[in-house]
């Protein structure tokens, strides 16, 4: 079987879905490898590399989607709603598509890929479990979200983050507050941390103080407690417009003492709670910097303007999207390996072999055969349970 890895599309993007690291774990199963020509170079992969690696290297992008069982990218149609929609007459029936779709984004762009037959896998749907561990592309992006984030603001801040006491007197460390403590906060503790920042995080799931207090930071208590503060996935719940007013309340004077703060609560297919008002960042100190996580998905910040770095009261706003991108080596190592470790499983003798009794293939599987058969995604948009379904729950 042939994996193909077309170059990204979407414009400014410069990760690669497949790192030469893990051709010779593929060929070892079988698989042989053919990538667009220049897919990795923004990444650092020139084409030698591939080669060596004994990947084809074709100059035809079409022409990768036709020779290939099997197409990874990282940003598909769906995910990539500037440029993706040119490679859906590229798909076929049979052929596997794997990459992030944003599977509840458009139901119109998850209609279209089904009508072409293809067999998709959405990564954004990995289940949370300890097996699924090591093919969470989700998580990996986040860790490099969480990083780069503070390095822009370090950059940005009129400050630096360390103590330093020298002869010309001692320079106060700076004070970064984090919101919302899961993967890609976490990972923005720890590099704040190392910088030399103060650091404090809060976050609404109790499970994540200790977490924090072991990357060095100070867990931020508030006294309201959220009801059913996560889901049997370990993401976050949506809680009340009346949760979120108190903890706005209570983050105000938190906020107002930070020299940066990095938002990062999301709440999956939901829009990202407002939690950091333009009063609070009137509070601010001039030269204070606030870097958006949640941007994408309307922002943690009242004043964020999606995609883009603006200046309120003083305050620096980033609300850029795409971070990992801008570590494109990493990313696209971490993403290759994540996406390795979800495909290998399902070769058997050379062969793609789907188990769809398999919690892992069950959960990402989006469209096949036609249809979108996704059980999440039908729910999400409420379409009807497909026949096959409704016998199985009868
Ligand atoms: P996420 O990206 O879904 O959300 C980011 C964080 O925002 C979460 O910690 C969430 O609790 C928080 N949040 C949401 N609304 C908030 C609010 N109103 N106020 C404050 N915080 C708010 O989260 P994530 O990065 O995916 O991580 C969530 C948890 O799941 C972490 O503990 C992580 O370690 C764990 N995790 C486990 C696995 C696994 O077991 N395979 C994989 C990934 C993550």
């Amino acid at each position: 079987m042939i994996v193909g890895v077309p170059r990204e599309s979407y414009p400014g993007e410069r990760r690669v879905a497949l790192a030469p690291v893990v051709i010779p774990s593929l060929a070892k199963a079988g698989l042989e490898v053919v990538v667009e020509a220049g897919a990795g170079v923004e990444g650092g992969f020139p084409d030698a590399e591939y080669a060596a690696k004994g990947a084809k290297i074709l100059t035809e992008r079409a022409e990768v989607f036709r020779v290939a069982d099997i197409v990874i990218q990282v940003l598909c149609y769906g995910a990539n709603d500037r440029t993706g929609k040119a490679d859906v007459p590229f798909l076929r029936r049979g052929q596997v598509l794997i990459g992030f779709l944003r599977p509840l984004g458009s139901l119109e762009t998850i209609r279209e890929i089904a009508a072409t037959g293809v067999t998709s896998f959405s990564i954004e749907l990995m289940p949370r479990t300890t097996r699924a561990q090591s093919m969470d592309a989700l998580s990996s992006m986040a860790t490099m979200s969480g990083y780069k984030a503070v390095l822009i603001a370090a950059d940005t801040l009129p400050k630096i983050f360390p103590m330093l006491t020298t002869a010309a007197g001692t320079l106060t460390p700076a004070r970064v507050l984090v919101i919302g403590a899961g993967v890609a906060g976490l990972q923005a503790i720890a590099t704040a941390r190392r910088l030399g920042a103060v650091v404090s995080a809060y976050d609404l799931r109790p499970a994540s103080k200790e977490q924090v207090q072991s990357l060095g930071g100070r867990f931020v208590e508030l006294p309201i407690e959220a009801k059913d503060a996560q889901d049997a996935g370990g993401y976050a719940k949506a809680q009340d417009e009346d949760f979120y007013r108190r903890q706005r309340e209570l983050l105000g004077k938190v906020v107002g003492e930070s020299d940066v703060v990095i938002t990062a609560a999301v709440v999956p297919g939901k829009k990202s709670p407002v939690l950091v008002t333009r009063e609070m960042v009137s509070g601010m100190a001039p030269g204070s910097v606030i870097v958006d996580l949640a941007a994408e998905r309307g922002g943690n910040c009242e004043l964020t303007k999606a995609g883009e770095k603006t200046v309120e009261h003083g305050v620096t706003i980033i609300g850029l999207f795409n971070l990992a991108s801008t570590v494109p080596y990493h990313a696209s190592q971490m993403y290759a390996r994540n996406i390795t470790s979800f495909l290998l499983p399902m070769i058997k003798e050379g062969k793609l072999q789907l188990n769809l009794e398999d919690e892992i293939v069950h959960s990402t599987l989006v469209t096949q055969g036609g249809e979108v058969v996704n059980s999440r995604i039908r729910e999400f948009f409420s379409l009807p349970p497909l026949v096959a379904e409704q016998k199985e729950t009868k």
